[in-house]
């Protein structure tokens, strides 16, 4: 039900923010599942070696597995690595396995290490993947993984928990989007930021929101996640909130935050 606009390009956006547990394993998985769901194709790249948005989407993750981690060594293609999600059409997954944790490491000493990822995403194989949306779901660090996933995308996405020190460590991560900018990906822009776990029942989180908006402008998505239970839960059976719970006040704001995503992209914000 509602369409979903496709986008006038491919997009590639890259969910970061190197503080945990602020939202964007949830919020990479759940936008996914709602283009996903109304027909848009797209590519989730788990960038964490925690691996929860490969579990989220349900994609095999085990040590072994054609994964993100064999992408970056340049073992394996997209192609090859790409997994389709059991929960909706049109959602792929490439999956992180626990290889992945040493893989920051290993990078330092490779060739090209800030531009491993950019490298597998040809052009060629996303046609052939045929996906508009690529969304890639970054470590909590600024480390090389992150810096490979800033390499690769046109906008970055950054999901901000609508609490105490929301905006702490922020500037941390705008200066390491600049310095990408300036010398790695002239492309890259802030072009999205999401309020998560709102809980309307205290004064801090409507101050946090003002505060956001004050300094964010209109990047800011009007859409705001709010804090539900169904959201927490839904990892645990394999799923996002789109699939379990579809018609919960968390899935039903993930899908108005997709749209609002997805609107953005067809106004010729992307040249
Ligand atoms: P990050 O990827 O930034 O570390 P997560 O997306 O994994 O953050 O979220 C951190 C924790 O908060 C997880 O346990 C997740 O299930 C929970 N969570 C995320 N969003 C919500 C929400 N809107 N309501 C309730 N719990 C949430
Ligand atoms: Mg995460």
């Amino acid at each position: 039900e509602g369409f979903m606009p496709r986008p006038s390009k491919r997009r590639v956006i890259t969910v970061a923010n190197q503080k945990g547990g602020v939202g964007k394993t949830t919020s990479t998985v759940n936008l996914a599942a709602a283009l996903a769901m109304h027909g848009v194709k797209t590519l989730v790249i788990d960038l964490d070696p925690q691996g929860n948005a490969s579990t989220a989407i349900d994609v095999d993750h085990r040590s072994g597995t054609p994964s993100v981690y064999e992408l970056l060594i340049g073992e394996v293609s997209i192609v090859e690595a790409a997994q389709p999600s059991s929960q909706t059409d049109n959602l792929l997954c490439v999956p992180a396995t626990i290889d992945l944790a040493g893989a920051e490491i290993e990078l330092v000493s490779m060739q090209s290490r800030e531009s491993r990822l950019k490298e597998a995403l040809t052009n060629e194989a996303l046609a052939q993947l045929d996906v508009d949306y690529v969304f890639i779901d970054c470590p909590p660090s600024l480390g090389l993984l992150t810096v490979n996933a800033l390499v690769s995308a046109h906008e970055v996405l950054i999901p901000i928990q609508c609490e105490y020190y929301a905006l702490e460590g922020l500037g941390q991560l705008l200066s390491n989007i600049e310095l990408v900018q300036k010398h790695l990906n002239r492309t890259l822009s802030v072009s999205t930021i999401l309020l998560t776990m709102y809980d309307g029942r205290t004064k801090l989180a409507d101050q946090v929101t003002q505060e956001v908006k004050n300094h964010f402008g209109e990047v800011v998505l009007k859409t705001i996640i709010p804090r539900s239970v169904k959201v927490s839960e839904a990892p645990g059976y394999g799923q996002t909130v789109l699939a379990f719970d579809p018609g919960s006040r968390g899935a039903m704001s993930y899908l108005d935050a997709a749209r609002e995503v997805a609107e953005r992209g067809v106004e010729g914000k992307q040249e």
